[in-house]
């Protein structure tokens, strides 16, 4: 099948969809958004991308940001990092604080907030301005110097981030922060605040199907590093959902509040969905089963 027959049977099967679920409101910002947009987009090893329906219009990639967060990390060595934080899925919902005490400090993995708020401490001690860093990648492997930090939706995180502040201190009091707490909160905030399409994710996310080479071919990750976070991206990237992600889908996905998937066929091809309804796990209605039909068409489920 032609890549425009691919992504108008998706487009044509998700559109019952649209609409469905709820947006996440506990950022205000996001919840303003129309909840039956739907747009995906598809980056090939290449470097082509093909989309449909809403690709290029901007969203709020919130948690998403934490795959990249984490890569830039590795890139640096992995240091000390998995002491720090574990890999294990968490069973826990992605804000929870309950696990934190009994493992006394220690995330259970990088894509829950606890997880992702210790990644960026990690990348603030290596690189400083850890958003400035994040932000020059994406704009690099996208290929779209006008990415920004959206700062309404950054305000509106910072206004309503007792939670994520309450998790920072509570690891901070383990000593497993290392940089000041409100610098380490405002650059996850600006991390999660970044807007990008879905043609703009897919680009972005390519290395992760690519072995860990950028764009401009340097390697940005071994091939065992790049193995690494996509294996954690199919095993916690959705939520409490990663297991029916995984029997739906079956390839590794990172989902956001703001509707947003990236997604990783390796050796193929990175793929972007976005739409802003949420299920009960928070994770894209119509995302998760435009992924669906996609590996469905393809044959490109890893399993
Ligand atoms: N910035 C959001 C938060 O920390 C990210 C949540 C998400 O996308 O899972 O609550």
């Amino acid at each position: 099948m032609e890549w425009n027959q691919v992504l108008g049977r998706v487009v044509e099967e998700v559109a019952p969809l649209r609409g469905s679920g709820v947006v996440a409101d506990y950022i205000p910002a996001l919840a303003r958004v129309d909840p039956a947009r739907f747009g995906i987009a598809v980056a090939d090893l290449e470097g082509r991308v093909r989309g449909a329906g809403d690709w290029e219009t901007p969203f709020s990639m919130q948690s998403i940001s934490k795959v990249f967060t984490l890569a830039l990390v590795l890139s640096r060595g992995d240091g000390t990092l998995w002491n720090r934080v574990g890999r294990e899925p968490s069973g826990n919902a992605f804000n929870s604080l309950i696990q934190l005490e009994h493992e006394r400090g220690i995330p259970r993995n990088p894509f829950i907030n606890a997880g992702a708020l210790t990644v960026t401490d990690e990348l603030i001690s290596r690189v400083g301005d850890a958003g400035e860093e994040l932000l020059a990648f994406l704009r690099a492997e996208s290929g779209n110097p006008g990415l920004r930090v959206d700062e309404e939706v950054a305000e509106s995180e910072v206004a309503h981030g007792d939670r994520n502040l309450a998790l920072t201190h509570f690891m901070a009091s383990y000593g497993n922060v290392r940089n000041p707490v409100p610098t380490v909160l405002d650059q996850y905030v600006r991390q999660c605040s970044i807007g990008m399409s879905c043609r703009d994710l897919a680009l972005a996310g390519r290395f992760l199907a690519a072995h860990g080479v950028r764009r401009d071919g340097s390697e940005l990750l071994t091939r065992r590093q790049a193995k690494r976070i996509n294996a954690i991206m199919l095993t916690c990237g959705t939520y409490d959902a990663a297991g029916e992600f995984a029997y739906r889908v079956g390839i590794p996905g990172k989902s956001g509040v703001g509707g947003g998937i990236l997604a990783i066929v390796p050796g193929r091809c990175a793929i972007a969905v976005w739409s802003p309804g949420l299920d009960a796990r928070g994770n894209s209605v119509a995302g998760v089963a435009a992924l669906d039909h996609f590996t469905t068409l393809t044959g490109w489920s890893i399993f």
